[in-house]
């Protein structure tokens, strides 16, 4: 305890030998100022012409060098929160762990950060396995690059000059495809154990390999994932599964050995049987919305994951002579409540999946007022484009959700027609059973032949 207070007390101000940077040229690196968004340029060019430094810095620069479209910028400057904030009448400072000033230009927002120094288990507040808890010291340049995870995330594009500036070899880390740790990566996974999370997130992302010096040590290393509070990793890990690489990311969390039992998450989507095609079904769906620019929703992604589990307690209910309605809701309820506070759900996204859920049962009613109001719901789209997946699944025959598909978007004759066609109320949802309908008894049409 003493000698880390006099350690942090001495401690000298670089322990690593300062090196110069490479200074890498357009003509080598290839990515034109125009490249970047209006508003990362803009941010950039003023902080520069009052004297500071600044540069696009993080996954951006990483992304266009390797040939994607970066989702946001981040800009990091020698300018303090509080000048940066003075400089721009449309920003506004946040941050819990540190403070990053958010500007908002146009549609746009850019996080810019203070160059901050690398924050090492030894000079920094940990926990007691060595979780650095705060990395709020500023810091030069150099430092700022060397706090960063891996070698590709360190690279500062400046927009002026057009010179990536690199100080760890990120450029030649893209060209060899290899996603390398800075520093050594059991130190940095201790610092941070989400690092392992994101080296899979990336690697998948990207198409990068990681490096095997860091690869090594996660299976290992792995359990410090259970002393993350579990709102980080909550976010961690819907940022994987909106990468767009779910999947493959998911494959390869369980082949790193980063699985059962660490993140809750995981487990939900990896054990269940029954329901492993329609999750993978849901994945896949998402993945392929994320490549497509499509929007995706947090809650849409979880009432799939956690449907399996509500039907079957819808089921285990029914059979034991609920009523289908009620039995519902308590199942929902059942199953968000066991699973919220261990996924660390919030009550935001928790109402989302409420809503998608509830509006199940509301497409077996196919008369008289009911669909009207069903197609008016706000969140219609959404119970829709899950009824369809539960429908690809097996789970539910396809005509229900073509039928209102078409209803959806029918005149007012053509749904009056719809409803005649249409079964009131189809069958339960069952799994496996198939259902063999009568020819004659297709619903009961409101108006038989006979009674008209
Ligand atoms: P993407 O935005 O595509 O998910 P990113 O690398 O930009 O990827 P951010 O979370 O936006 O991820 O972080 C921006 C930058 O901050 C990173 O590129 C990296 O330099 C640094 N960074 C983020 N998280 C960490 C971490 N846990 N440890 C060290 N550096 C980090
Ligand atoms: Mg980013």
């Amino acid at each position: 305890m003493i000698r880390k207070l006099l350690r942090k007390v001495f401690r000298r101000p670089a322990t690593s030998p300062h090196h110069e940077p490479a200074l890498i040229p357009i003509e080598q690196h290839g990515i034109a100022r125009s490249q970047l968004s209006p508003a990362a340029r803009k941010v950039c060019s003023t902080l520069q012409e009052k004297g500071f430094k600044a540069f696009v810095v993080g996954g951006a620069v990483r992304d266009l060098l390797i040939g994607q479209t970066p989702k946001d910028y981040d800009v990091a400057t020698s300018a303090t929160p509080e000048e940066v904030r003075a400089l721009f009448r449309r920003s506004r400072i946040i941050g819990r762990r540190f403070k990053i000033v958010h500007v908002m230009s146009g549609p746009e927002t850019i996080e810019v950060s203070t160059f901050r120094a690398s924050q090492d288990a030894e000079s920094a507040e940990t926990d007691e396995h060595g979780r650095v808890l705060r990395d709020n010291v500023f810091g030069n340049q150099e430092e700022d690059a060397t706090r960063r995870d891996f070698t590709v995330n360190a690279l500062y594009y400046d927009p002026g000059t057009e010179t990536i500036v690199d100080y760890h070899h990120g450029v030649a880390d893209i060209q060899q495809k290899t996603l390398r740790m800075i520093g050594d990566p059991r130190t940095r996974y201790r610092e941070d154990p989400v690092r392992m999370l994101r080296a899979v997130r990336l690697g998948a992302k990207l198409g990068l390999s990681l490096d095997p010096a860091a690869r090594h040590p996660i299976r290992e290393m792995a359990p410090l994932l259970e002393n993350v509070p579990a709102a980080r990793l909550f976010d961690e890990m819907l940022k994987l599964l909106f990468s767009g690489h779910s999947l493959k990311c998911l494959q390869q969390l369980r082949a790193e050995g980063l699985h059962h039992g660490l993140l809750p998450l995981l487990d939900v989507i990896v054990e269940q049987p029954a329901g492993e095609r329609f999750v993978t079904l849901a994945l896949e769906n998402t993945d392929e919305r994320v490549r497509e620019d499509k929007s995706v929703s947090p809650g849409f992604l979880f009432a799939t994951l956690l449907w399996h589990e509500v039907l079957q307690q819808w089921e285990r209910r029914k059979a034991a002579g609920e009523p289908s309605q009620p039995a519902l809701f308590e199942a929902m309820d059942e199953v968000l409540d066991g699973q919220a506070r261990k996924l660390a759900i919030t009550r935001r996204i928790a109402t989302d999946i409420k809503d998608i859920w509830a509006l199940q049962p509301r497409f077996d009613k196919r008369a008289g007022k009911t669909p009207y109001r069903l197609i008016e719901q706000p969140r219609y789209r959404a119970g829709w484009d899950f009824l369809r997946l539960r429908a690809q699944a097996g789970e539910i025959p396809m005509e229900v959700v073509d039928w209102w598909d078409r209803f959806a978007h029918a005149n007012h004759d053509a749904r009056d027609e719809l409803l005649l066609e249409a079964p009131p109320e189809a069958a339960p949802a069952r799994k496996r059973r198939r259902r063999k309908r009568k020819p004659g008894a297709r619903g009961e049409a409101p108006a038989t032949p006979e009674s008209a």
